[in-house]
């Protein structure tokens, strides 16, 4: 991997998200080598995923290259690199570029889509993860309005512009949001020759409300803004399986679609090595104790979502979110540097920050600490958290004039079919 060894201990950590990028800042100015490992070069501002699939944002806007967030730190080596193993009886990782050794690992790997088991459904549907599933389903919603325009077939055109998101989280809530503002505002306007009336959009809940981890308030409010949008909420619902064509669900309840996006939750996303039953608990996530370090190992340490640290307050882990991995990864900064030391470390205390979810133009909802609000005022404290914690000057500004020239205009200018994907209908 061309890293020279020192005299410093060496760091490696899987994985540039939000966890491993604070890790990486808390140790880079310290006298230790740091080695960041992960298969993209860039880092993904996940919580705006679903304005790329929307056409409401480019790419580029919310991702940012690695190397350039740690490019001033003398002792920090990236490479791109696939971690394929772990091996911890030898303190190596193998990596599709090769192997390192390390003195201390830090797992920051993230979560994947769990589609708990149906693979039909994993093979048929839709995941919102990664950048380019954003955009594979970006060019799949369009190519199904361009199909609908031509299709003679009722049937099939009401299932290219009937959409099935999984899922009444803020994912799901945020996309269905978007999704009804396109109905109402683009489509008209691009498809004048097309009933844009048939466009469905339909969130289906296995529990009893949207935005379960919020406060009943947010939920009901989120709700009533989603109903004045025209989302369909199918509550108590669980769908049981997908073959490309029909959504089957545990009632009677059918829908003929042929997009679904599976937004039910996502798992720990653990790597060969270090994933025996031994490690890995619940939504196959690492056991950690409340210094990070994962169950059985002194040098051994997980952060983020792969990491599930249970306590008395959260019996399953912190949630799975940004908060809980920026705050991981940046006091096992101070941490690693004190079992360096021999120095007793710190526990980790999660400061929960609140959460928030946007449902569209002017609408929005705010659990924080003391005070929840809803409406106009917590759409801006929403984009005002996001533009903040974006990273990269450019990339705020970029999102800034998006976000103002789409409030304006009432638009989405990325609506591009750059890299088509295959019409699962057709194919
Ligand atoms: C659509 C969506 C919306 C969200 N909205 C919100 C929100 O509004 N608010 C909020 O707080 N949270 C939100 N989240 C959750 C939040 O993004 C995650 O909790 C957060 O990203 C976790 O940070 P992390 O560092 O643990 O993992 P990630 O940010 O996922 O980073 C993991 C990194 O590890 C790399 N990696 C994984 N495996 C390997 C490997 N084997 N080899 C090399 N590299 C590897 C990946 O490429 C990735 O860069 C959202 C998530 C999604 C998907």
């Amino acid at each position: 991997m061309n890293i020279p060894r020192t005299s410093f201990p060496r760091i490696v950590i899987i994985g540039g998200g939000f966890a491993g990028v604070a890790l990486a800042k808390k140790l880079s100015k310290q006298e230790v080598q740091v080695v960041l490992l992960d298969k993209n070069n860039y880092h993904t501002f996940q919580p705006l995923l679903y304005q790329v699939s929307t056409g409401g944002l480019e790419p580029d806007s919310i991702a940012y290259p690695i190397r350039k967030i740690l490019k001033d730190f003398p002792n920090f080596y990236f490479r791109l690199a696939d971690v394929e193993e772990i091996d911890i009886d030898k303190n190596k990782v193998k990596t599709n570029i090769g192997k390192l050794k390390f003195d201390y690992l830090v797992v920051a790997s993230g979560s994947t889509t769990n589609f708990f088991g149906n693979t039909e459904v994993e093979k048929h549907s839709m995941a919102m993860k990664t950048i380019p599933q954003s955009l594979n389903l970006r060019s799949l919603i369009l190519e199904n309005f361009e199909e609908a325009l031509l299709t003679s077939d009722l049937n099939e055109r009401n299932a290219l512009m009937n959409f099935v998101i999984v899922g009444g989280g803020p994912t799901g809530v945020e996309l269905a949001g978007a999704l009804a503002e396109i109905k109402k505002g683009i489509l008209p306007k691009d498809y004048p020759d097309l009933d844009t009336r048939l466009a469905q959009i339909h969130i289906i809940q296995s529990s009893d409300c949207i935005l379960k981890g919020m406060s009943e308030k947010a939920s009901s409010k989120a709700e009533d803004f989603l109903e004045k949008l025209g989302v369909n909420i199918w509550k108590n619902v669980r769908v049981t399986n997908y073959d490309g064509k029909t959504v089957t669900t545990n009632t009677d309840l059918t829908f003929e679609t042929a997009t679904v996006v599976w937004a039910a939750g996502v798992k720990g996303a653990t790597i060969k090595g270090l994933d025996a039953e031994d490690f890995v608990t619940r939504g196959n996530r690492l056991t950690v104790n409340e210094f990070n370090q994962v169950k059985g190992f002194k040098n051994i340490f997980a952060i983020g979502d792969i990491a599930c640290m249970a306590s008395d307050e959260f019996p399953y882990g912190h949630p799975m979110m940004a908060q809980p991995a920026i705050q991981q990864g940046d006091q096992l900064g101070d941490n690693i540097l004190e079992l360096i030391e021999n120095k007793p470390m710190k526990s980790f205390s999660y400061k929960d920050k609140g959460s928030m979810a946007t449902i569209g133009r002017n609408k929005a909802v705010v659990d924080l600490k003391n005070v929840r609000f809803q409406g106009v005022f917590a759409w801006f404290v929403w984009m005002f958290v996001h533009l903040f914690f974006l990273i990269g000057f450019r990339n705020r500004m970029v999102v800034f004039v998006n976000w103002v020239y789409n409030y304006v205009r009432f638009d989405r200018e990325a609506r591009l079919i750059i890299r088509p994907f295959k019409n699962k209908l057709k194919h």
